[in-house]
Protein backbone atom coordinates (compact mmCIF):
# COMPACT_ATOMS: atom_id res chain seq x y z
CA UNK A 1 0.00 0.00 0.00
CA UNK A 2 1.09 3.66 -0.75
CA UNK A 3 2.12 5.73 2.19
CA UNK A 4 0.07 8.86 2.91
CA UNK A 5 2.81 10.63 5.08
CA UNK A 6 4.28 13.54 2.95
CA UNK A 7 7.70 14.62 3.60
CA UNK A 8 9.21 11.49 5.34
CA UNK A 9 10.41 8.19 3.99
CA UNK A 10 9.06 6.35 6.71
CA UNK A 11 5.91 4.29 5.80
CA UNK A 12 2.33 4.97 7.52
CA UNK A 13 1.43 1.58 7.10
CA UNK A 14 3.83 -0.39 9.00
CA UNK A 15 3.75 1.76 11.93
CA UNK A 16 7.17 2.61 12.29
CA UNK A 17 6.12 6.22 11.37
CA UNK A 18 4.09 6.30 14.27
CA UNK A 19 6.44 4.65 16.78
CA UNK A 20 8.72 7.37 15.78
CA UNK A 21 6.79 10.51 15.24
CA UNK A 22 3.63 10.03 17.54
CA UNK A 23 5.43 11.30 20.45
CA UNK A 24 3.98 14.45 21.91
CA UNK A 25 5.51 16.91 23.60
CA UNK A 26 4.36 20.15 25.55
CA UNK A 27 6.04 22.70 27.98
CA UNK A 28 3.98 24.27 30.76
CA UNK A 29 5.38 27.96 31.40
CA UNK A 30 3.91 30.31 33.54
CA UNK A 31 4.98 31.67 37.38
CA UNK A 32 4.51 29.47 40.28
CA UNK A 33 1.25 28.65 41.17
CA UNK A 34 -0.48 29.52 37.72
CA UNK A 35 -2.02 25.66 37.69
CA UNK A 36 1.45 24.12 35.54
CA UNK A 37 0.74 20.76 38.25
CA UNK A 38 -2.99 20.62 38.22
CA UNK A 39 -2.76 20.40 34.69
CA UNK A 40 0.08 17.54 35.09
CA UNK A 41 -2.24 15.91 36.91
CA UNK A 42 -5.52 16.43 34.63
CA UNK A 43 -3.56 15.39 31.10
CA UNK A 44 -1.88 12.58 32.98
CA UNK A 45 -5.73 11.46 33.76
CA UNK A 46 -7.27 12.10 30.70
CA UNK A 47 -4.66 11.43 28.02
CA UNK A 48 -2.58 8.97 29.90
CA UNK A 49 0.34 11.87 29.08
CA UNK A 50 2.84 11.84 31.76
CA UNK A 51 4.41 14.84 33.29
CA UNK A 52 8.50 16.18 33.83
CA UNK A 53 8.86 18.49 36.72
CA UNK A 54 12.29 19.76 36.59
CA UNK A 55 11.28 21.35 40.34
CA UNK A 56 10.41 18.16 41.45
CA UNK A 57 13.15 16.39 40.23
CA UNK A 58 15.49 18.79 41.73
CA UNK A 59 13.37 18.33 45.45
CA UNK A 60 14.60 14.54 44.61
CA UNK A 61 18.03 15.39 44.96
CA UNK A 62 18.09 18.09 47.39
CA UNK A 63 15.98 15.22 50.07
CA UNK A 64 18.92 13.01 49.29
CA UNK A 65 21.93 15.00 49.53
CA UNK A 66 23.30 14.10 46.34
CA UNK A 67 25.75 16.31 44.33
CA UNK A 68 23.24 17.92 42.45
CA UNK A 69 20.80 18.31 45.29
CA UNK A 70 23.73 19.98 47.19
CA UNK A 71 24.41 22.68 44.16
CA UNK A 72 20.72 23.33 43.29
CA UNK A 73 19.77 23.46 47.03
CA UNK A 74 21.12 27.32 47.64
CA UNK A 75 19.85 28.42 44.57
CA UNK A 76 16.10 26.99 45.59
CA UNK A 77 16.68 28.04 48.52
CA UNK A 78 17.06 31.63 47.64
CA UNK A 79 14.27 31.78 44.92
CA UNK A 80 16.80 31.71 42.10
CA UNK A 81 16.82 29.83 38.57
CA UNK A 82 18.86 26.67 39.65
CA UNK A 83 22.00 26.98 36.60
CA UNK A 84 20.88 26.22 33.13
CA UNK A 85 24.03 22.90 32.74
CA UNK A 86 22.38 21.11 35.73
CA UNK A 87 18.58 21.63 34.29
CA UNK A 88 19.56 20.60 31.22
CA UNK A 89 21.73 17.47 31.83
CA UNK A 90 18.75 16.23 34.86
CA UNK A 91 15.95 16.72 31.75
CA UNK A 92 17.97 14.84 29.20
CA UNK A 93 18.50 12.39 31.26
CA UNK A 94 14.89 12.16 32.64
CA UNK A 95 13.26 12.26 29.20
CA UNK A 96 15.16 8.63 28.03
CA UNK A 97 13.01 6.49 30.46
CA UNK A 98 10.23 4.70 28.72
CA UNK A 99 7.51 6.28 30.39
CA UNK A 100 7.85 9.04 27.88
CA UNK A 101 8.58 6.93 24.55
CA UNK A 102 5.00 8.85 23.79
CA UNK A 103 6.03 12.12 24.87
CA UNK A 104 5.59 14.20 27.84
CA UNK A 105 4.00 17.51 29.47
CA UNK A 106 7.18 19.28 30.74
CA UNK A 107 6.52 21.32 33.78
CA UNK A 108 8.30 24.48 34.44
CA UNK A 109 10.82 22.45 32.53
CA UNK A 110 12.30 25.26 30.32
CA UNK A 111 13.02 28.86 32.02
CA UNK A 112 15.54 30.42 30.28
CA UNK A 113 16.01 30.88 26.34
CA UNK A 114 19.13 29.18 26.58
CA UNK A 115 17.73 26.06 28.01
CA UNK A 116 15.04 26.22 25.26
CA UNK A 117 17.85 26.29 22.47
CA UNK A 118 19.69 23.91 24.04
CA UNK A 119 16.96 21.31 24.25
CA UNK A 120 16.67 22.19 20.67
CA UNK A 121 20.08 21.24 19.81
CA UNK A 122 19.62 18.38 22.02
CA UNK A 123 17.04 16.55 20.22
CA UNK A 124 15.33 18.87 17.52
CA UNK A 125 13.80 22.24 16.48
CA UNK A 126 10.32 20.44 16.69
CA UNK A 127 11.30 19.15 20.36
CA UNK A 128 8.48 20.72 21.74
CA UNK A 129 5.25 20.58 19.50
CA UNK A 130 3.20 23.49 21.27
CA UNK A 131 4.28 25.49 24.29
CA UNK A 132 1.56 26.77 27.04
CA UNK A 133 1.30 29.68 28.86
CA UNK A 134 -0.34 29.93 32.11
CA UNK A 135 -0.44 33.97 31.59
CA UNK A 136 -1.62 35.57 35.34
CA UNK A 137 -1.04 38.41 37.16
CA UNK A 138 1.51 38.37 40.05
CA UNK A 139 -0.94 39.63 42.63
CA UNK A 140 -2.65 36.57 42.30
CA UNK A 141 0.10 34.14 42.27
CA UNK A 142 1.29 35.99 45.91
CA UNK A 143 -2.54 34.92 47.01
CA UNK A 144 -2.47 31.54 45.65
CA UNK A 145 1.04 30.62 46.82
CA UNK A 146 0.62 31.82 50.85
CA UNK A 147 -2.24 29.49 50.81
CA UNK A 148 -0.98 26.57 49.01
CA UNK A 149 0.10 23.27 50.44
CA UNK A 150 1.72 20.89 48.41
CA UNK A 151 1.92 16.65 48.97
CA UNK A 152 5.63 15.52 50.43
CA UNK A 153 4.97 12.68 48.36
CA UNK A 154 3.14 13.11 44.92
CA UNK A 155 3.87 16.83 45.09
CA UNK A 156 -0.01 17.55 43.91
CA UNK A 157 -0.60 21.25 44.82
CA UNK A 158 -4.08 22.17 47.04
CA UNK A 159 -5.22 25.51 47.87
CA UNK A 160 -6.04 25.58 52.00
CA UNK A 161 -9.09 28.03 50.57
CA UNK A 162 -10.30 26.25 47.61
CA UNK A 163 -9.91 22.52 48.94
CA UNK A 164 -10.70 22.68 52.24
CA UNK A 165 -7.24 21.46 53.47
CA UNK A 166 -4.65 22.84 55.54
CA UNK A 167 -0.76 21.87 56.28
CA UNK A 168 -0.18 18.33 58.18
CA UNK A 169 -3.61 16.94 56.58
CA UNK A 170 -3.31 13.40 54.57
CA UNK A 171 -2.95 14.03 50.95
CA UNK A 172 -6.44 13.71 49.55
CA UNK A 173 -5.11 11.89 46.34
CA UNK A 174 -6.59 8.39 45.49
CA UNK A 175 -3.63 5.98 46.20
CA UNK A 176 -1.23 8.26 48.05
CA UNK A 177 0.20 7.92 51.25
CA UNK A 178 1.62 11.84 51.51
CA UNK A 179 1.12 14.72 54.20
CA UNK A 180 0.14 17.82 53.20
CA UNK A 181 3.30 20.47 53.90
CA UNK A 182 3.73 24.39 53.23
CA UNK A 183 6.97 24.12 50.60
CA UNK A 184 10.26 26.33 51.82
CA UNK A 185 9.91 28.55 48.70
CA UNK A 186 6.21 29.29 49.13
CA UNK A 187 6.71 31.93 51.68
CA UNK A 188 6.79 35.94 51.10
CA UNK A 189 10.26 36.99 50.59
CA UNK A 190 10.73 33.82 48.44
CA UNK A 191 7.61 34.25 46.31
CA UNK A 192 8.50 37.70 45.44
CA UNK A 193 12.05 36.18 43.95
CA UNK A 194 10.54 33.89 42.26
CA UNK A 195 8.06 36.52 40.76
CA UNK A 196 11.23 38.54 40.11
CA UNK A 197 13.09 35.67 38.37
CA UNK A 198 10.16 34.68 35.94
CA UNK A 199 9.64 38.42 34.57
CA UNK A 200 13.73 38.74 34.32
CA UNK A 201 13.55 35.78 32.33
CA UNK A 202 10.93 34.99 30.40
CA UNK A 203 10.25 37.53 27.63
CA UNK A 204 13.05 36.47 25.19
CA UNK A 205 11.90 32.85 25.67
CA UNK A 206 8.43 33.45 25.06
CA UNK A 207 9.12 35.14 22.35
CA UNK A 208 11.23 32.46 21.07
CA UNK A 209 8.76 30.24 21.08
CA UNK A 210 5.91 33.24 19.71
CA UNK A 211 8.33 33.41 16.40
CA UNK A 212 8.01 29.45 16.28
CA UNK A 213 4.29 29.72 16.17
CA UNK A 214 4.12 27.15 18.63
CA UNK A 215 2.85 29.43 21.84
CA UNK A 216 -0.55 29.44 23.36
CA UNK A 217 -1.46 31.10 25.40
CA UNK A 218 -3.92 31.09 28.70
CA UNK A 219 -5.12 33.99 30.52
CA UNK A 220 -6.16 33.53 33.96
CA UNK A 221 -7.82 35.48 35.92
CA UNK A 222 -8.46 35.02 40.27
CA UNK A 223 -11.52 34.12 40.11
CA UNK A 224 -11.25 30.88 37.43
CA UNK A 225 -11.85 27.61 38.85
CA UNK A 226 -9.47 24.55 38.27
CA UNK A 227 -11.64 22.79 35.80
CA UNK A 228 -11.99 26.29 34.07
CA UNK A 229 -8.11 26.52 33.61
CA UNK A 230 -7.51 22.62 32.83
CA UNK A 231 -10.40 22.86 30.08
CA UNK A 232 -8.69 25.55 27.91
CA UNK A 233 -5.36 23.24 28.91
CA UNK A 234 -7.24 20.58 27.27
CA UNK A 235 -8.50 23.21 23.99
CA UNK A 236 -5.29 23.75 23.31
CA UNK A 237 -3.87 20.86 23.70
CA UNK A 238 -6.32 19.24 21.31
CA UNK A 239 -5.27 22.16 18.86
CA UNK A 240 -1.79 21.10 18.91
CA UNK A 241 -2.45 18.25 18.32
CA UNK A 242 -4.32 18.77 15.17
CA UNK A 243 -1.66 21.03 14.03
CA UNK A 244 0.79 18.47 14.80
CA UNK A 245 -0.72 15.25 12.39
CA UNK A 246 -1.88 17.70 9.92
CA UNK A 247 2.12 18.32 9.41
CA UNK A 248 2.78 14.74 9.79
CA UNK A 249 0.15 13.61 7.79
CA UNK A 250 -2.17 14.38 4.57
CA UNK A 251 -4.75 11.13 5.71
CA UNK A 252 -7.74 12.27 8.01
CA UNK A 253 -7.16 11.29 11.48
CA UNK A 254 -10.42 9.42 11.81
CA UNK A 255 -12.62 7.73 8.91
CA UNK A 256 -16.45 8.28 8.85
CA UNK A 257 -18.49 5.19 9.79
CA UNK A 258 -22.06 4.67 9.72
CA UNK A 259 -24.24 6.75 11.78
CA UNK A 260 -22.03 9.58 11.87
CA UNK A 261 -19.26 7.22 13.92
CA UNK A 262 -15.44 8.20 13.43
CA UNK A 263 -12.37 5.35 13.77
CA UNK A 264 -9.12 6.80 14.63
CA UNK A 265 -6.58 6.14 12.44
CA UNK A 266 -5.10 2.79 13.47
CA UNK A 267 -1.58 3.76 14.05
CA UNK A 268 -2.37 6.26 16.22
CA UNK A 269 -4.39 4.46 18.88
CA UNK A 270 -2.62 3.90 22.47
CA UNK A 271 -0.43 7.01 21.23
CA UNK A 272 -1.08 10.60 23.89
CA UNK A 273 -1.64 12.05 20.35
CA UNK A 274 -4.30 9.19 19.35
CA UNK A 275 -6.11 10.48 22.44
CA UNK A 276 -5.78 14.32 22.42
CA UNK A 277 -7.31 13.84 18.55
CA UNK A 278 -9.92 11.40 19.44
CA UNK A 279 -11.35 14.34 21.56
CA UNK A 280 -12.41 16.14 18.20
CA UNK A 281 -15.65 16.41 17.14
CA UNK A 282 -16.31 14.73 13.42
CA UNK A 283 -16.52 18.46 11.94
CA UNK A 284 -13.26 19.33 13.95
CA UNK A 285 -14.54 20.88 16.72
CA UNK A 286 -13.01 19.76 19.76
CA UNK A 287 -15.76 17.88 22.18
P1 LIG B 1 8.95 24.67 40.92
O1 LIG B 1 8.64 23.49 41.76
O2 LIG B 1 8.67 24.44 39.49
O3 LIG B 1 8.31 25.93 41.44
O4 LIG B 1 10.54 24.89 41.04
C1 LIG B 1 11.14 25.11 42.30
C2 LIG B 1 12.53 25.71 42.11
O5 LIG B 1 13.35 24.78 41.36
C3 LIG B 1 12.58 26.99 41.31
O6 LIG B 1 12.32 28.14 42.10
C4 LIG B 1 14.03 26.96 40.81
O7 LIG B 1 14.93 27.28 41.85
C5 LIG B 1 14.23 25.49 40.48
N1 LIG B 1 13.87 25.14 39.08
C6 LIG B 1 12.88 24.28 38.67
N2 LIG B 1 12.87 24.16 37.33
C7 LIG B 1 13.86 24.97 36.87
C8 LIG B 1 14.34 25.30 35.58
N3 LIG B 1 13.79 24.77 34.45
N4 LIG B 1 15.38 26.16 35.49
C9 LIG B 1 15.96 26.69 36.58
N5 LIG B 1 15.56 26.43 37.84
C10 LIG B 1 14.51 25.58 37.99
Amino acid sequence: MKSNITGNEIDAQNGVYVKRKAHFNIAGIGLPGAGKGTTAQYLKQDYSMNSISTGDLLRWHVERETEIGKKAKTYMDAGELVPDEIIVKLYSDELLKPEFKHGHFGDGTGRTLKQYKSYEKAFGEDFYDGAIFFNLPPEVVRKRLLGRVTCNECSTPYSEKLDGVKVGDPCPARNCKGILIQRNDDRPEKIEKRISEFEKNSPEYLEHLRRKGILWEIPITADMKKFEVTAAVGEAAIEVATVKFRKMSTAPFYSTGPANSFKLNPNLQGTILGKLLENRNIDGKSS
